[in-house]
């Protein structure tokens, strides 16, 4: 089993001690999660464990990055299950502050990274990123790994997260994680867990919609309005999507393009029934 620890005292006392207890340096990997853990996050901890000696994740479902009105609640949880995930992958501490640790006073510092959180997701979720940044960054100074795992299914936030890492000189190197899918193509996300049989059966035309915008670009297409309307079209032929939020084709620094080229990436926000999805597709220049 990881060893489970809540506090932050007693996770910095077991951080020192690794790191001044051996001759070697011990190089620390860190994955912060919201916990209900899949094949995505497992992913992530493999990735750490072959990159590091020591991997810590972090189960922290963070209010202040949930909206009035959205799912804080609902959020799934569940320890037990995420610890034996955890000891099947290996983790070697896992991290579960409750609201008391993280936050004993609500932080009044905001971070915004103007151009970067103010669009798509930052846009639609007021204030989602500012609770974003304070988490991890309170977060990096408690456990200061070597290195962090993100995955690119929360592209946007990946790139906030890349940006806050130069910005104020945090020694971590930012590790992308590719978006890891079931067979059928649908990302992982814990909040699949919402889904009823046919809602998941409708959230699949995100999944089919980047296939069309890639074949699109590959037959010679660069017009990202064109691509656009083609997905929104598609999307909107599925009866449980009941509201677009976006769908986007940005530069991969989430820039606005003229033309598509390798390398962009096409972001969709959208509600099945009521639960609300991301996912995003790097365009590709081989062909289907
Ligand atoms: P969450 O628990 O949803 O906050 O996610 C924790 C980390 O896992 C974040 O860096 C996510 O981007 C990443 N993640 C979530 N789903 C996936 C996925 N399907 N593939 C790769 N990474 C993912």
């Amino acid at each position: 089993m990881p060893r489970l620890i809540k506090n932050v005292k007693e996770l910095r006392t077991t951080l020192h001690s690794i790191r001044c207890d051996s001759n070697t340096k011990k190089s620390i990997g860190f994955v912060p999660t919201m916990g209900y853990l899949h094949r995505g996050h497992r992913e992530l901890i493999k990735l750490s464990k072959i990159q590091n000696d020591v991997t810590i994740l972090s189960i922290y479902v963070n209010p202040l990055q949930f909206g009035e009105g959205e799912d804080y609640e609902r959020y799934p949880r569940d320890l037990a299950r995420d610890l034996g995930i955890c000891e099947e992958e290996g983790v070697d501490i896992v991290f579960a502050p409750e609201d008391e640790e993280m936050y004993p006073q609500k932080p009044s510092t905001v971070i915004d990274v103007p151009g970067l959180t103010d669009i798509l997701e930052g846009a639609f979720r007021p204030g989602h990123f500012r609770g974003v940044s304070i988490v991890v960054t309170k977060l990096f100074n408690i456990v200061q790994p070597d290195r962090a795992y993100f995955g690119e299914k929360d592209y946007q936030q990946l790139k906030l997260i890349q940006r806050l890492v130069t910005d104020l000189s945090f020694p971590i190197e930012i590790v992308p994680v590719e978006t890891v899918r079931e067979t059928d193509g649908l990302a992982y996300s814990s909040r699949n867990t919402y889904l009823s049989a046919q809602e998941r059966e409708n959230a699949l035309c995100i999944y089919k919609s980047f296939l069309l915008a890639q074949k699109l670009f590959s037959k010679g297409n660069t017009d990202p309005k064109l691509i656009k309307e083609a997905v929104i079209d598609f999307i909107s032929k599925h009866p449980l999507v009941k509201k677009i939020d976006y769908v986007e084709i940005k530069d991969q620094e989430l820039r606005d393009v003229e033309r598509v080229k390798e390398g962009d990436r096409l972001l969709v926000a959208l509600w099945v029934g009521d639960t609300r999805l991301i996912d995003n597709w790097r365009f590709k220049n081989e062909p289907l």
